[in-house]
């Protein structure tokens, strides 16, 4: 029998939506309300907006910085996405997973391949947004774009929609909290996956065998 490591260590997860979804807020309340799961903080070369803060909502680097942790293969997954460059630091993952959290990506259909490449026992979740209409209408509500880049947005969600087949799950965001609690379920089914229950079954099924011998 091979001796179980201290730590469990943590699940991957990825999620995938639309811009326009509202995965941002779903996610993060998804985190408020699950003890051990953590957001990764990406890597980016996108100019900062209003409101964002370095180091928090992700890290700003300059493109040149970028491509340099691309070329010493820094990256567990990176991708171009509206013209900037986007990725999730090896390093960082591997240092939370190690920890026992479970970590949540929020990243492109391009980088959520990528993963699952990588990492086989990954849960890729896809979130869609209730119809197409309102992902129109959410994009041009919260009058942040110009109007060339929602329609880039738009049509990239067309594209993206078409990767879906590719993840394991598949939650509506048609109200918040149904949204998060349905994430929330699949979050939980995970952690009891077989294999991932090793050290628990070895204690318990133990316990049994003592049983027998007596
Ligand atoms: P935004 O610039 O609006 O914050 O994000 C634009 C897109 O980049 C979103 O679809 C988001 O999921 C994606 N994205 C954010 N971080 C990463 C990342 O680390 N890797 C990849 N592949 N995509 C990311």
């Amino acid at each position: 029998m091979s001796s179980s490591p201290a730590v469990e260590r943590g699940i991957l997860f990825v999620v995938s939506a639309p811009s326009g979804t509202g995965k941002t807020t779903v996610v993060d309340r998804l985190v408020e309300r699950t003890p051990r799961l953590r957001r990764s903080r990406s890597y980016t070369s996108r100019p900062i907006r209003a409101g964002e803060v370095d180091g928090v909502d992700y890290n700003f680097v300059s493109r040149s910085a970028f491509e340099a942790m691309v070329r010493e293969d820094a990256f567990l997954e990176w991708a171009d996405v509206f013209g900037h460059l986007y990725g999730t630091a090896r390093q960082d993952t591997d240092t939370a997973l190690a920890s026992g959290a479970d970590l949540v990506l929020v990243i492109d259909v391009q980088g959520a391949r990528q993963v699952r490449e990588r990492v086989a026992e990954a849960a890729a979740i896809f979130v869609l947004p209730p119809s197409y209409a309102t992902l129109e209408a959410r994009l041009r509500g919260r009058n942040r774009d110009p109007a060339a880049a929602i329609e880039r947005r738009l049509a990239t969600a067309r594209a993206e929609i078409l990767a879906i087949d590719e993840y394991d799950y598949v939650v509506v965001n048609d109200e918040l909290e149904r949204c998060v609690d349905e994430l929330q379920a699949i979050m939980i089914a995970e952690r009891a996956r077989r294999p991932r229950r090793r050290a628990a079954i070895e204690t318990i099924v133990a316990t049994f065998d003592a049983e027998r011998r007596k």
